[in-house]
C-alpha cells in the first residue's frame, strides 16, 4: 500500500465552513503539518487592536501598522497535540478568536502589505512540504502549485449556527444574529478585495459539508486521495 507523498494540500472556502476542523483531522490522520493562515491574519488584527491602530470608526492606521509589522513575531507552537499562535513569548490563541477580532480581521487582511507579511510566514513555516493549510487564497495565491486543492462551502445558516455554538462553548457572549452578520460581512469583504480575493481555484475539488459529518468528510478525502495516489494506508480510518 502507498502512503501519501510529501505534498501541499490547500483548503480554502467561506467563513466557518469547518476548514480548520477538517484540515486538523486530515493532518492527524495522514501525518501532515497543519497551518492555519487565518490565525496569522487574526494575530495581526489583535496587534492592531492592542496597539490602538484601529480607530472607533474602524479606520486602520496603515502607516503605523506598516512600521511595526516586520517586527511582529507571530509563530505557531505545538504542545500536547494542539497548535497555538504565539506573539513573541505570549500565547494569544484565545485572544484571536473573539468576535471583536473577527469583526476587524477582514479589512486588516485586505491590506496588501499585511498579505505579503502573512504569505512570507506561511512559506517559511511550510518549508519541507507535507503541509495542509487552510485559508481563503492558499490554492490561488499562496501555493498555486499545491498538488491537492479543496474548496469548502456550506449553507450560511448552518455555518452561523456552528460558529455560534463554538463561541458559546468557549464562554463568549454573542447572538446568532451577530454571528451571521459577521460571517456575511467577512465573506463579502474577502471575496471583493483587490488583492488575492477569496475564489475557488479552477482545479479545486468542492466539498459542500452542509449535511456531512466529520467522518463523512474524512471518507470523502480518503476517496479523493486514493483517486490521485492509489490505495493508501490510512492509520485510523476503518471504513
Ligand atoms: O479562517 P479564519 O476565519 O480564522 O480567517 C479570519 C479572516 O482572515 C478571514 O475572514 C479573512 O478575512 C482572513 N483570511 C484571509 N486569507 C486567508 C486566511 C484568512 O484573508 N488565507
Amino acid at each position: 500500500m502507498n502512503s501519501i507523498p510529501d505534498i501541499i494540500i490547500a483548503v480554502d472556502g467561506y467563513s466557518s465552513t469547518g476548514k480548520s476542523t477538517f484540515a486538523k483531522m486530515v493532518a492527524s490522520e495522514f501525518g501532515f503539518l497543519y497551518l492555519d493562515s487565518g490565525a496569522l491574519y487574526r494575530g495581526v488584527t489583535f496587534h492592531c487592536l492592542e496597539e490602538g491602530l484601529i480607530g472607533k470608526d474602524g479606520k486602520i492606521d496603515e502607516d503605523r501598522l506598516k512600521a511595526s509589522i516586520d517586527l511582529l513575531d507571530l509563530h505557531f507552537r505545538r504542545a500536547e497535540g494542539f497548535t497555538r499562535l504565539f506573539l513573541g513569548e505570549r500565547c494569544i490563541e484565545s485572544e484571536i478568536r473573539t468576535l471583536e477580532v473577527s469583526s476587524h480581521v477582514s479589512p486588516v487582511s485586505a491590506i496588501p502589505f499585511v498579505r505579503q507579511y502573512v504569505d512570507g510566514r506561511l512559506h517559511t513555516f511550510s518549508e519541507g512540504g507535507r503541509v495542509i493549510m487552510d485559508g481563503r487564497d492558499i490554492g490561488t495565491t499562496v501555493f498555486p502549485h499545491a498538488q491537492v486543492k479543496i474548496f469548502m462551502t456550506a449553507d450560511e445558516q448552518v455555518r452561523a449556527r456552528r460558529r455560534y455554538d463554538e463561541l458559546v462553548a468557549k464562554g463568549q457572549t454573542a447572538s446568532l444574529e451577530e454571528v451571521l452578520t459577521n460571517l456575511k460581512e467577512r465573506d463579502y469583504i474577502d471575496s471583493h478585495r483587490e488583492t488575492s480575493p477569496l475564489r475557488q481555484a479552477l482545479d479545486a475539488y468542492v466539498m459542500d459539508n452542509t449535511h456531512m459529518t466529520l467522518h463523512e468528510e474524512l471518507v470523502w478525502m480518503l476517496g479523493l486521495l486514493q483517486g490521485k495516489f492509489g490505495i493508501l494506508e490510512s492509520p485510523g480510518l476503518s471504513c
